[in-house]
């Protein structure tokens, strides 16, 4: 049985509902295909804590105008502090704004601060990205686009208070204690209420949509495979209700751990197969593995999460590498792989 959705946020794109005693869920909308990012409120004696306030775009400021007007919160006033769980814009991106009206403080992750701090710099490389592509076997002319692209700037607000996993956060009626949680980003934090079994898991734990586990040019090494042990840390954590950053709420955080750790099992075999005995660049596996017509912007995320399979791929001895310029793999026929590859 997959795991279900909670019958709590099921609230349109738009709308503010609350999900817990002291915690209110706001769905601000995104201009890509995953369409919102959740934002939490959790309401303190004298104001309001606010989680990953979302993406800087026009609709999103106004669906926080509106949601912050049905609660009777003034953003000039009332927001205390905003936590943020990654560094990624559709959920750091309003803080700058929202921490400048309210003169509050922005919290995350100090090590994510330091990673945030080299991503959106605005004097950074953008020809290392390309060349990042291209070194796995994308085609200069597609890879060219794509760093154009990527020049859309995330602004960070000037100072942002570091945390550091295990420490507890107060929030609400809450005491949380913060989990590192690597894989989609390096540094990506948690939440976690163990009294009420409450989890705020950003991107890390998400149902109907697994979280994007990429290589970047930046990534720490290993990423997939520390991601497995991160959700494997995670199961047995008192946990009856999972508050992620996108798509529905959910209690069963051991049944999807189940599924995501099977998911990513299924992709191994998916694209240690895509080799077909053959050798072959990482960018060809992963226009083998995705369908065909992604966008530009789609075949980066492609060749990231490809690549990530793929080091673990080779540290489980299933692939090695076969050439350098561009990079390839082989395939190593293995017993186990026999049956999968026929
Ligand atoms: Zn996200």
């Amino acid at each position: 049985m997959p795991v279900t959705p909670s019958e709590l946020g099921t609230q349109p794109v738009g709308g503010v509902a609350r999900v817990f005693e002291d915690v209110w869920q706001l769905k601000v909308p995104v201009p890509f295909p995953l369409v919102f990012v959740a934002s939490y409120l959790v309401r303190e004696d004298d104001g309001w804590t606010v989680i990953d306030p979302g993406f800087d775009y026009p609709e999103g400021r106004e669906v926080w105008r509106r949601g912050a007007k049905s609660l009777g919160l003034d953003l000039g006033g009332d927001i205390r502090r905003v936590v943020v769980t990654h560094l990624h814009p559709d959920h750091i991106g309003l803080a700058k704004w929202m921490s400048g009206r309210a003169g509050c403080p922005v919290l995350m992750s100090g090590m994510e601060i330091a990673a945030a701090r080299r991503l959106w710099n605005p004097t950074a490389d953008t020809d290392r990205f390309f060349r990042f592509m291209v070194r796995y076997g994308m085609d200069e002319a597609t890879a060219r686009p794509n760093v154009l692209k990527q020049s859309s700037r995330t602004e960070l607000p000037d100072e942002i208070t570091p945390l550091a996993p295990g420490e507890k956060l107060e929030m609400g009626a809450g005491s949380y204690r913060l989990i590192h949680a690597p894989g989609h980003t390096d540094h990506h934090l948690v939440f976690h209420d163990e009294h009420r079994g409450l989890l705020i898991g950003g991107d890390h734990v998400l149902l109907r949509i697994t979280p994007n586990i990429g290589v970047w040019p930046a990534t720490e090494p290993r990423p997939l495979a520390r991601y497995l042990a991160s959700v494997d840390g995670m199961r047995g954590l008192d946990v009856n209700l999972v508050l992620p950053g996108h798509g529905p709420l959910f209690h069963d955080l051991n049944g999807r751990i189940e599924e995501l750790t099977r998911h990513h099992e299924d992709r191994l075999d998916v694209m240690y197969r895509a080799y077909a005995g053959e050798p072959a660049t990482p960018y060809e596996i992963a226009c083998r593995v995705f369908s065909l017509d992604l966008s530009d912007y789609q075949l980066r995320f492609a060749l990231a999460e490809t690549l990530a399979h793929l080091e673990l791929l080779e540290e489980q001895g299933r692939i090695e590498v076969a050439g350098e310029h561009p990079v390839r793999h082989r395939p190593v026929r293995r017993m186990d792989d026999i049956g999968s590859e026929a």
